[in-house]
């Protein structure tokens, strides 16, 4: 079983975030294509909880995809990671989320040779 750190480093290193919040936690095209031109202040459609203008996809300066919902989708924390987010979408719990992430990854076969995170 990999943890929830193995799991980012395989999906940083296989440039896998967006495809992962795409498939595995519904968040739209749209939401990401907003995320590159958007303006200051302009939102989206939260794909969770509707509106118009509440959510946004925002990327970190590491690479990193977060999500944000006004209304507080995420059980009160502002940004939403992938797990936070596929837990909202299939409501599950984080440690579900963690094996939907890893079964993924093994089943499209990025976890074959993974030797495990340098700690
Ligand atoms: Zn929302």
């Amino acid at each position: 079983m990999l943890n929830i750190k193995d799991l980012k480093l395989i999906i940083r290193a296989n440039n896998l975030d967006e495809t992962l919040f795409k498939e595995l936690a519904n968040v739209p095209q749209s939401a990401f294509d907003s995320a590159r031109g958007r303006k200051e202040g302009a939102g989206e459609p939260c794909p969770y909880c509707g509106g118009n203008d509440r959510f946004k996809v925002k990327n970190e300066y590491d690479g990193t995809i977060l999500l944000f919902c006004r209304r507080g989708c995420f059980n009160g924390k502002m940004n939403a990671d992938l797990f936070d987010a596929i837990s909202k979408a299939r409501n599950v719990g984080l440690s579900d989320a963690r094996k939907i992430v890893e079964d993924y990854l093994t089943t499209h076969g990025y976890v074959t040779g993974y030797k495990g995170a340098r700690r």
